[in-house]
């Protein structure tokens, strides 16, 4: 077993800026991050933190909690003190929150564009404050909250409009000498949104925070998410992501995680490389493949399991991986870096590959592969 070959990237990451979220640094080369959002009442400090110890055992690295109310920001320097990964601050409207955010220890605050106008004569504050605690701001332009001005001025919510309004809040903290900053300009249309994201990332060396908005329920936000996103870190734009779903955060994590891993932007673990099967398959390929993937989920090693239906391009593919199956006659031929170590009956094979997958773990885990 030899140490994993260095990944092929598929571009160079665009140069932004580095920003530091509590301990993750978001933007140059730090690598791409991936954040999720509380469902909880904030104010429900215990809530809050079992749902981030949650996310952090799901790979999260940033949390984002909302602060729409006096008691959600007086929960926060609990929150923020006692979460395992950097909490950002999400408020709308009130600028005492900001202060209240900083002042709580927060590793970030989000501000929201739409509405930053409102407090113009707060915006030096709110820089003075957050420079002095060394707090970064998110600049979160949504489509759904975009300025009245630029509403009227473009017709409705489009790339420029975002890109637009996003530099223009960026102007307003630049100002001030603050531009400890990244931003987001989300729409629920990955077309929309990759457009926007390209031009800001001309517009700008700020590191971005990758989102499309309302994504909607997992199956379709998953893929608009995974599209949207593939689209933009393949030409290296994106320094931290949030996958939005109508689904449980730690379900945002787990797309996240796959979305980096698959463009190989981070270290890739355990990965079923299974056929579709077809009318060749001589073994229910699917059944066979949760199976798989049920006994060896949590495994931490970069390890790369074939599952094939038959003997066509079954031992091909088997032979590619780390350790493979490929079926036929009611038998299995158990594959490892190629070479057949042994043939056992249908029944015994996926005992046999949890049992052999679980001999290479340790293997790599003692050569110090694993992620
Ligand atoms: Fe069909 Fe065999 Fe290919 Fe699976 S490996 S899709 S069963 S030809």
């Amino acid at each position: 077993l030899g140490m994993p070959s260095v990944p092929i990237k598929l571009a160079d990451r665009r140069v932004s800026r580095k920003i530091q979220v509590g301990s993750v640094a978001v933007g140059g080369d730090a690598p791409v991050s991936v954040q999720s959002m509380t469902t909880t009442r904030t104010s429900d400090i215990g809530a809050t933190l079992q749902q981030i110890a949650e996310l952090t055992a799901s790979g999260c690295q940033i949390v984002r909690v909302a602060c729409p109310t006096q008691d959600d920001a007086d929960a926060l320097s609990v929150i923020a003190r006692k979460s395992q990964i950097p909490v950002i601050a999400d408020i709308h409207f009130q600028p005492k929150y900001v202060f209240a955010a900083i002042d709580a220890g927060c590793a970030a605050v989000r501000v929201n564009p739409g509405n930053i106008k409102q407090f113009d004569d707060k915006v030096k504050e709110i820089a003075k404050a957050a420079s002095a605690a060394g707090t970064p701001i998110r600049i979160g332009v949504n489509a759904g909250s975009l300025d009245a001005r630029l509403l009227a001025k473009y017709g409705k919510a489009t790339p420029e409009a975002l890109v637009e309004s996003a530099l223009w809040e960026c102007s307003l903290f630049e100002e001030h000498g603050f531009q400890d900053i990244k931003i987001s300009v989300k729409h629920n249309d990955p077309v929309v949104m990759v457009n926007a994201y390209r031009q800001l990332a001309a517009q700008c060396d700020y590191p971005l925070h990758l989102g499309v908005t309302e994504a909607g329920p997992a199956f379709q936000g998953t893929i608009k998410s995974a599209v949207a996103f593939g689209a933009l870190l393949a030409e290296g734009i994106g320094d931290t992501i949030r996958v939005s779903l109508s689904a449980p955060p730690a379900e945002e994590v787990k797309v996240g995680i796959q979305i980096l891993e698959s463009l190989n932007l981070r270290q890739r673990r355990l990965e079923i490389v299974s056929c579709p099967s077809c009318g060749r398959a001589q073994v229910d390929v699917y059944k066979l493949a949760d199976e798989v993937t049920a006994g060896l989920e949590g495994m931490e090693v970069p390890l790369r399991v074939a599952v094939m239906g038959c003997v066509v391009n079954g031992p091909g593919e088997a032979r590619e991986a780390d350790l493979g199956v490929a079926s036929g006659n009611g038998k299995g031929q158990i594959f490892v870096k190629g070479e057949v170590i042994k043939t056992v009956p249908e029944s015994k094979i996926v005992e046999t590959l949890i049992e052999e997958a679980m001999k290479i773990a340790e293997q790599m885990e003692k050569d110090g592969i694993a992620s």
